[in-house]
Parts: C-alpha cells; sequence; structure tokens
C-alpha cells in the first residue's frame, strides 16, 4: 500500500438493548446531572453522516452487550433487536450478554445478523472447535483490514452456568499471533483491528504483551474515553454504555502507516433527528409492550442510578425491597453496570425491567460470618485486582445491612479491615439471614438452606414502591474506602 489514504471506524458497545432514547447520567462538579440519549434510530442517523463525509470508507463495530438488557429484548431472546441491528450496517461484532440466553439461542442469533459474530476465545467443549469465527478481512478504499474479535471470558467464571453450556472461554491472548501471521502475512492485511469485549482494563495488558495490533476497540467496562488512549502504537478507544455514545476514529495512512488521527466521542443526543427507516423498526418492536410497560408504578425522590463502584443509589432500592420482603438481615445483589438511571419523579414498570431485566425470584440462604467475609473478599479481589487479568465482576458487590471499611490497595483476601452487620462487628462463627438475586448475588458456593421463594424481583420493588410513595434510596456509606 502507498500513497495517502483515509478511513473512519466507528464504534458502538454495550448499548445493551436500550432500543430507544432513555435517561443518561454525566457529572458536573460535584453531582450527577441526567439527560435523554441514545437509541439505535439516532445511531444510524450518526453513522450514515459519517459515512456521508467519508465517502463511504468507514468500518462500524460492535464490541457487545448489545441484545440483552431491556424487557423487550429478553422478553423475545435477543430476536427484535436483530432487524434493527441489520439495518444498521455493522461489519463485525463480539459479544458477553449475549450468552444469557444459552449458547445454543445465541449461535442462532449470530446466524440471523448479516455480519460475522468473532470470537476468537470461545470453544464447544466436546469438541475443541471454535464456536465462532475469529477474523473477518474487510476491504475499504484499497485497503485491506483485519478484524479480531475476543469476547468476555467471565462468562464460564462469575456467571450461571446455563450461560456457558457445552462451552469454554479463554483469554484470547495465546490466540493472537498466529491470528495476526495468518491476516499479516496469508490475508495481506495493512491493519488489524481488535474488537474486544474483555474489558478496558484487560485489553491494555493484553496489548502489553501481544504486538500487531494497531487499534483496540475496548468494550465491557463501560469506560467513556474522551480521547484514544495509546499502548505502545495501538490506538484504544471505549465508548460509553447504553448506546448513548459512539466513537469516531479518522484515520490518515501514508505508505501503509497511520500517521495522524482524530477522535471523537459521540453523545447520541436526543436532538439528532432518527433516521426513519430504523425508527420504524424500533415502533414495531416496541409496540407489543409499550402500553404495559409504561404503568407508572411508583415515585422516587432519589435519583436513582448504577454510576458509582462501591455502592448505588438503583441497587440500594433493589436490597431494600429484598429486605422488606423477606425480613432478613442482609441483602445481596450483583455489581451489575448497566440499567439506565431513573431521574426524580414516576417510575415505571419499564424502569423496574431497566434494573433487573432477568426478573429472578427472590431468595433466601443462611450464611456465616466467615462465608460473609469471604465471598467480600473475593469479590474485592475480582473487583480490583492488580492483575487486570483477575478483574472478573463488574462493581463492588451490592449490599445492605452491612457496613465494610476496606483497603483497596491491600493484598487478595486482606482487604477488608472491619465489617459490621448494624452496629455489631460480624462474628465468624454467627449466622445470618440473607436474601439476595441471582446467583451473582449470592455465589452457589456459599451458604445453607438456599431457597428461591415463590415472588419475583419486579412484583417485589412494585409491592415496595406502592408502600413506599415516594420512594428514598440515597447512599448509605455501605463500603468505605479507608
Ligand atoms: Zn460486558
Amino acid at each position: 500500500m502507498s500513497g495517502s489514504n483515509k478511513f473512519t471506524i466507528v464504534q458502538m458497545n454495550d448499548s445493551h438493548a436500550y432500543f430507544d432514547l432513555h435517561q443518561e447520567m454525566f457529572w458536573q462538579g460535584a453531582r450527577a446531572v441526567y439527560r435523554l440519549a441514545g437509541g439505535y434510530a439516532r445511531i444510524a442517523a450518526i453513522v450514515k453522516q459519517i459515512r456521508a463525509e467519508s465517502q463511504g470508507r468507514v468500518l462500524f463495530c460492535d464490541c457487545g452487550d448489545t441484545i440483552h438488557g431491556t424487557y423487550p429484548a429478553l422478553n423475545t431472546q435477543g430476536r427484535d433487536l436483530i432487524p434493527i441491528l441489520n439495518s444498521l450496517g455493522l461489519d463485525a461484532m463480539t459479544a458477553h450478554w449475549e450468552f444469557a440466553y444459552g449458547p445454543r439461542v445465541f449461535q442462532q442469533r449470530a446466524t440471523e445478523l448479516e455480519y460475522p459474530m468473532l470470537a476468537n476465545n470461545v470453544y464447544e467443549k466436546e469438541t475443541s472447535k471454535p464456536v465462532f469465527q475469529a477474523y473477518v478481512v474487510k476491504e475499504i478504499g484499497g485497503l485491506r483490514i483485519g478484524l479480531v474479535g475476543i469476547a468476555s471470558n467471565i462468562v464460564d467464571k462469575t456467571m450461571p452456568p446455563s450461560y456457558s453450556e457445552g462451552i469454554s472461554f479463554t483469554l484470547g491472548k495465546d490466540e493472537l499471533p498466529p491470528i495476526i501471521d495468518v491476516l499479516r502475512t496469508q490475508e495481506k492485511v495493512d491493519f488489524v483491528v481488535l474488537v474486544s469485549h474483555l474489558g478496558f482494563p484487560q485489553e491494555m495488558k493484553l496489548l502489553s504483551e501481544v504486538h500487531g495490533i494497531d487499534i483496540c476497540l475496548s468494550g465491557h467496562t463501560h469506560n467513556r474515553l474522551y480521547k484514544p488512549v495509546l499502548n505502545g502504537k495501538t490506538i484504544v478507544i471505549q465508548s460509553g454504555c447504553h448506546g448513548s455514545f459512539l466513537g469516531r476514529l479518522d484515520l490518515e495512512v501514508v505508505g501503509g502507516q497511520i500517521v495522524d488521527y482524530r477522535h471523537r466521542l459521540i453523545e447520541v443526543e436526543a436532538a439528532t433527528q432518527p433516521d426513519p427507516t430504523v425508527d420504524e423498526l424500533i415502533r414495531q418492536a416496541l409496540a407489543p409492550y409499550k402500553n404495559d410497560l409504561a404503568e407508572v408504578v411508583g415515585e422516587t425522590v432519589t435519583a436513582l442510578n448504577r454510576g458509582t463502584t462501591l455502592e448505588a443509589t438503583m441497587d440500594n432500592f433493589l436490597l431494600k425491597t429484598l429486605l422488606e420482603n423477606t425480613g432478613a438481615q442482609l441483602a445481596f445483589s450483583n455489581g451489575w453496570r448497566y440499567g439506565a438511571p431513573i431521574v426524580p419523579g414516576q417510575i415505571t414498570l419499564n424502569d423496574l425491567y431497566n434494573i433487573i431485566p432477568m426478573n429472578p425470584p427472590v431468595s433466601t440462604v443462611e450464611l456465616t460470618g466467615e462465608e460473609i467475609r469471604a465471598m467480600l473478599e473475593e469479590n474485592l479481589e475480582r473487583t480490583f485486582s492488580c492483575d487486570p487479568y483477575e478483574q472478573m465482576g463488574g462493581y463492588v458487590k451490592r449490599c445492605l445491612g452491612l457496613n465494610v471499611y476496606f483497603k483497596i490497595e491491600n493484598p487478595p483476601g486482606r482487604r477488608i479491615q472491619k465489617l459490621f452487620a448494624g452496629i455489631e462487628e460480624v462474628r465468624p462463627g454467627r449466622s445470618y439471614t440473607a436474601a439476595f438475586v441471582t446467583p451473582q448475588g449470592v455465589p452457589q458456593k456459599y451458604g445453607r438452606i438456599r431457597e428461591n421463594r415463590p415472588e419475583r424481583i419486579i412484583d417485589a420493588m412494585r409491592k415496595y414502591l406502592s408502600v413506599h410513595r415516594p420512594l428514598h434510596a440515597e447512599l448509605r456509606r455501605t463500603f468505605v474506602a479507608v
């Protein structure tokens, strides 16, 4: 390749099936502010504009967490997203929560997409054969570009077993050098782009160990990278979540080398004129649920969000519901990152599904003080491990009824300084009743008398809101970094 050339990469990641406009959280000084953003019809309009500006020399990639996260998505196991995604003109995708429907359903969805699902790190257990293709080569304005996918590797490690039935996951690192070699020597590509869902810290470590990647499209950790990060010569971008942002990277190439680039993290603003074709597909997909999901089920004084690592108002509402519903002393839930914020005012049924779209049963378990400490230490290590490859959580486990004083920087298993249930220190041999949702809330290996109650969490939250009107769910200093 010689002479001057240009191409543009557009990134979407972690859109979590937010079909249409929704609230998004932004920091302003000491507080959070909220405004409407997102929706695939606005994304389509922005990408169309970029294609026009770039004479079609555009690659549009999706780093995954796309077909799961809202009620309409879960109700059709992601099927209702397919025509919408196909209308966006994507070039490739990788995956994470897509596996929540079970690998077989997900494989079916992947065949319905008109672009390849890429993952170099997912294998059939029985045959050791890869489940998805590892890479695809795209030709654009005379340049050959290899796109390599790495799916999230935590699916068979920290998520419910049904997500990874019959399949296993690796980090994808050892597979990369031979793939890059094939791309460079046989496929004769000019550039290699990694489409990843490992998470920003994990990808940064991987890029320091594997060479030959020009651009890394990062996903999973919901980073809003307002500027690209350079790792050696590799340009890394990540673009928020919920489809509230797109990343745009304009590259200038001379003699087969990237000589200049410009980047913009584009907010998908409410004022963007939606693409009418995609908008119509969205209307059709949402029509069956529109009235039911718009039902007002409560009112909140507190803005409910998940934008904070140690504790979040949205989860405090969920946990308060668990305590009241069960009479348990403690409540636990997973530190999920996704879930569009709910601003003060009315709460709809749709909002409740955005908090926990799986609508799992309310569960209870007996835990000893020793187990509580071990479970929290394990979670803190999976969140803050100094080895990024060991970071397998989302945010810190959501808890209520506990106060945890801990040192982030300490070694694994040695972070918690003081642990209280109410005003009493948690005693190792004592038994505590706990309520939780999903095996991510309290993993299977902890506790006794584990029970799923007949009631599901959405109904429990509705009941809670009917009694507590308006809702207050402020932060409670559950985890304090000391
Ligand atoms: Zn993810």
